[in-house]
Parts: C-alpha cells; structure tokens; sequence
C-alpha cells in the first residue's frame, strides 16, 4: 500500500477515468470515457479539445463532480470525490467550483445581477453582490443587470452565465464550449477573461471546439473516442489543428 502523497498545487487529478452509460433495457451500456487520466495545477488554463461526440462534455461532469464515474477516480483540491458525502460534495462545488455549462443554465426568474451573484450569496461571501455587479460590467453588461434572462439574447446569457462563475470567486472553472454562442468579439473578451481568471491559485478548464481558444491555454489535451489521444504543451493554433485532425482521421478510419 502507497501513503497518500499531498501534491501541492494540484487542483484536479484524475485517474484511469471510465465512464459508461446506459443506452436502455437490455441493452449494452455506451463507454463514453475509456480510461482518462489527467491533472490541472494552480494557475493553469487547460483546454479540451476534440471531435464532437468523443466525450468532453462527459469528461467536464466527471471532474466537476457532476456525474459519477463508473471507474477511476478524480481528486479535487486533495479530496477523492468518492469519498466526499453529498453534503460536502455539494459544499465544495458551491464554494470552490463554478461551472459554466453550454446551455447556460441561469434562473428565469432571477435577473442578470441576481443570478451572477447568487454562489456568492449562497456561500454568504461578504461583497457578493458588488462582485456580481464588477464582474457583468467586466463581460460588458452593464446595461443589462436588470433584465431577466428571458429578455436577453443567447449570447447575453451565456455572459451572465460567465460573469456568474467569475464573481463567485470559484478556485477552480470548468467551462463548456463558453464561446459557442458568442460572437467574434464578444468570444474573445470572455476567453481573456478565462485567461486571466487562470493565475495564482486559480485554474480554468476549458472545452472548445474554437482552436485559437484553444491555443491560449497552457496545456491542450486532444480527446478521441473517450481517450486522450495527444496532450501539447503551449502550443500554436496550426499545431492543435493538426493533431485534431489526426484524432478526427483517425476516429474516421477506426
Ligand atoms: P462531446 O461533448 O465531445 O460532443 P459528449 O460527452 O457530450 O461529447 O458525449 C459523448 C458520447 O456520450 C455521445 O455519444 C453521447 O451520445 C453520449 N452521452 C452523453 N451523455 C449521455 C447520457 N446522459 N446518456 C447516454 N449517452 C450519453
Ligand atoms: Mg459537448
């Protein structure tokens, strides 16, 4: 038996990941995630690329905590999240997890200030609302607070969504396909925000379909049918297509 080693600065680790899920009564259940390990370290921009279908999405939940996994493991901040309680689970995900999903998911009936500063009133962190408020000027909508999502365009919601996870403090960001409703301008001032957000003892990871986004991040990890097919380190946009290429090829030809 190996000691538990505490490894300063790692933020996410995880190992031999599977995940499969249940495609109906009898039948076979789908493995969606074929062994993923990986880890991400304090201050890192991490991105996650691949064919549409090999699973990132997938990946996300299992790192956040939001799906369980079949096999494997996944430690947050030190902490396998197997062995974390619903309750403490659900405490670190408020207090120290932000996510932003693909399709948003804000609260109808709450406005644009409210909903980007409902983490932080429910963590009961002190400037909560002052921080929501910063942190939707800083996505550019300031003129916005007070609308309900309803009376917002995709785009718009997809900021809130994002102004939510960067006012709510949260050491660690999972965010999926965050530029997928945006446009040109309005992706590139949400990625520099994620790209800022990445410092200190703060870490993003990111999934994208967007290859420049991609080429910001320190670390790019191609995902092929559920596996890790490449991991670049800082690399350049040509060099991210090209392995993404090669994943997608291959993918084609298997
Ligand atoms: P990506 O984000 O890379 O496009 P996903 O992680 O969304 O891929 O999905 C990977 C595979 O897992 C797909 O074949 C998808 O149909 C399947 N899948 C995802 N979620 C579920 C689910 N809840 N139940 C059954 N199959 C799922
Ligand atoms: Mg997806």
């Amino acid at each position: 038996m190996t000691a538990t080693v505490r490894k300063p600065g790692l933020l996410v680790d995880a190992v031999d990941v599977v995940k499969a899920f249940n495609s109906g009564s009898g039948q076979e259940p789908v493995t969606v995630l074929r062994g993923v390990s990986m880890t991400v370290t304090n201050g890192e921009m991490v991105a996650i690329v691949g064919p549409s279908g090999s699973g990132k999405s997938t990946l996300l939940y299992c790192l956040a905590g939001l799906e369980p996994l079949h096999s494997g493991k996944v430690e947050l901040f030190g902490q396998d999240l197997a062995s974390l309680g619903r309750n403490r689970l659900a405490k670190m995900r408020r207090d120290r997890i932000g996510f932003v999903f693909q399709s948003y998911n804000l609260i109808p009936s709450l406005t644009a200030a409210e909903n980007a500063g409902l983490p932080g009133r429910l963590s009961r962190r002190r400037g909560a609302a002052e921080a929501a408020r910063d942190s939707l000027r800083a996505v550019g909508l300031s003129e916005r607070m007070r609308f309900l999502p309803g009376k917002l365009s995709g785009g718009q919601q997809q900021r809130v969504a994002i102004a939510r996870v960067l006012a709510s403090g949260a050491s660690l960001v999972f965010a999926d396909e965050p530029t997928g409703a945006l446009d040109t301008r309005s992706g590139q001032q949400v990625l520099e925000l994620l790209r800022e957000t990445a410092a200190g003892d703060r870490s993003v990871v990111l999934v994208t379909h967007d290859l420049e986004a991609a080429a910001r991040a320190d670390r790019v990890l191609v995902l092929r049918d559920g596996q890790i097919h490449a991991e670049l380190i800082t690399p350049t946009v040509e060099e991210v297509l090209e392995s993404v290429r090669a994943a997608g090829d291959e993918a084609a030809a298997a």
